[in-house]
C-alpha cells in the first residue's frame, strides 16, 4: 500500500464522481478517480437537456470530464473497487479508509465518494433489452422531444406509468398505453379517455423490430403487432451501493422501492468521512443533477477535510 494516502478516493466516473473530482483537483486536493467506464446513459448516442451540451454523446462529455480533471493533476484510472473499509485511525489522521480494487490492490484514502451510479432492471419482455437506449428509453424529458408526433407505447411497469404516459400525451396525439393485461383503475381510465389515449389490456409478448434492428412495435399474446416508434418505460432502479452498505451506511425506503442510502443535502453519509452522489442514492439525478451534486459532495468535503486540519495544526 502507498505510504501517503490520497485526500479523496471517488469511486466511479460519471457525472457526479467527475463533477465532484474537478472542485477537488481545483483546490489542490490528491484526488484518484476509480472507475469501471459503463456510465448508465452509455447506451445512449446522445444526451438532452444538458445546459450547453444538448446532443452531445454522453461517453464524448466524460471523456472531455477525464481530460478537465487530469489537466489540475487529478488521477482516472480503469478500475473496480470491490470494497472499502475504515483503517484504524492513529493520533494524526483522524479518519481513513482503504479501498480494495477487484485485482486485490489496496489503496488508502482521507475521505470516499461513492458516485457508482444505478442499474435498470428492465422487465421480462423478449425484445426490449436490445432496445434499450435505442427504441426504448426512460425518461421524456431526456428522449421525448426526438419522437414528437410519433407513435409512443408506454409499459405499465409501476405506480407511476400512469403519470408517465399523461407526460408523454404532451409529446404526441399518438400514445398507447399497454396494461400487459391488468385492468385500469376507473379515474386513470377516464384520464386516459379523455386526453385521446388510447389503453391495451391485452398481454404483450415480445418487442418487434425491422430488418435493420429498429423498433418497430410490441407484439400481444395473441400474436397481433402494435406498429409503434418508441418505447417509454419506468425500469426498476437497483443502486450500487454495495460499497456503501458494506460500510454500514444507513439506508431507508425511499423512492417507492426498496432501501436506498440516506445522505443529507451535501451528499453526507451516516459513515463519518464517506459521500455518495447522483444515482446511486437519487434515482431521479439526471446529468446536470448528479453533476451538481458531485460538485456539491466536492465542495463539502473539501471543508471537512480543512477541519481535520486546524485539528490537526492545534494537536501540532
Ligand atoms: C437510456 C438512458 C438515457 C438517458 N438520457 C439522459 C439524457 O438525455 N439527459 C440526462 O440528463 N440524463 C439522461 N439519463 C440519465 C443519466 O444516465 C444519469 O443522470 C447519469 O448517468 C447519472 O450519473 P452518475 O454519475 O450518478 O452515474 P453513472 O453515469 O452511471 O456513473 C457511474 C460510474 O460508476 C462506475 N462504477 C460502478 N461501480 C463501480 C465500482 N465498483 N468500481 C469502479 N467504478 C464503478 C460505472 O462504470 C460508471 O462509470 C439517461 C439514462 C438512461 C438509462
Amino acid at each position: 500500500m502507498q505510504q501517503e494516502p490520497w485526500d479523496v478516493i471517488i469511486v466511479g466516473g460519471g457525472s457526479a464522481g467527475l463533477s465532484a473530482a474537478l472542485m477537488l483537483v481545483r483546490a489542490r486536493r490528491r484526488v484518484l478517480v476509480l472507475d469501471t467506464g459503463a456510465p448508465r446513459n452509455g447506451v445512449a448516442a446522445h444526451m438532452h437537456g444538458v445546459l450547453g451540451r444538448d446532443g452531445w454523446s454522453p461517453l464524448e462529455l466524460l471523456e472531455r470530464g477525464r481530460e478537465e480533471v487530469a489537466r489540475y493533476g487529478g488521477v482516472v484510472r480503469a478500475a473496480e473497487v470491490a470494497g472499502a473499509a475504515p483503517e484504524v485511525a492513529d493520533s494524526n489522521r483522524a479518519l481513513c479508509f482503504t479501498v480494495t480494487l477487484d485485482s486485490g490492490e489496496r489503496l488508502s484514502a482521507r475521505r470516499l465518494l461513492v458516485a457508482t451510479g444505478l442499474r435498470d432492471e428492465l422487465p421480462d419482455l423478449p425484445g426490449l433489452a436490445e432496445q434499450w437506449g435505442t427504441g426504448a428509453v426512460v425518461c421524456p424529458f431526456c428522449d421525448g422531444w426526438e419522437v414528437r408526433d410519433r407513435r409512443i407505447g408506454v409499459l405499465a411497469t409501476g405506480p407511476r406509468s400512469v403519470h408517465q404516459v399523461q407526460m408523454l400525451r404532451q409529446w404526441s396525439p399518438s400514445v398507447t398505453f399497454f396494461t400487459n393485461g391488468a385492468e385500469l383503475d376507473g379515474d386513470d381510465s377516464a384520464g386516459m379517455l379523455a386526453r385521446g389515449i388510447a389503453v391495451e389490456t391485452r398481454a404483450w409478448a415480445s418487442v418487434t423490430a425491422d430488418e435493420a434492428a429498429r423498433l418497430s412495435g410490441i407484439r400481444l399474446a395473441d400474436d397481433a403487432v402494435i406498429a409503434i416508434d418508441a418505447i417509454f418505460l419506468g425500469p426498476r432502479p437497483v443502486p450500487n451501493d454495495a460499497l456503501l452498505t458494506g460500510l454500514g451506511a444507513a439506508t431507508a425506503p425511499a423512492f417507492g422501492d426498496g432501501d436506498w442510502v440516506g445522505v443529507d443535502p451535501t451528499g453526507r453519509t451516516s459513515i463519518p468521512g464517506v459521500w455518495a452522489a447522483g444515482n446511486v442514492v437519487n434515482p431521479g439525478a439526471s446529468v446536470p443533477i448528479a453533476a451538481g451534486a458531485g460538485s456539491l459532495a466536492g465542495m463539502t468535503i473539501n471543508s471537512d477535510l480543512i477541519e481535520e486540519e486546524i485539528r490537526e495544526a492545534l494537536a501540532g
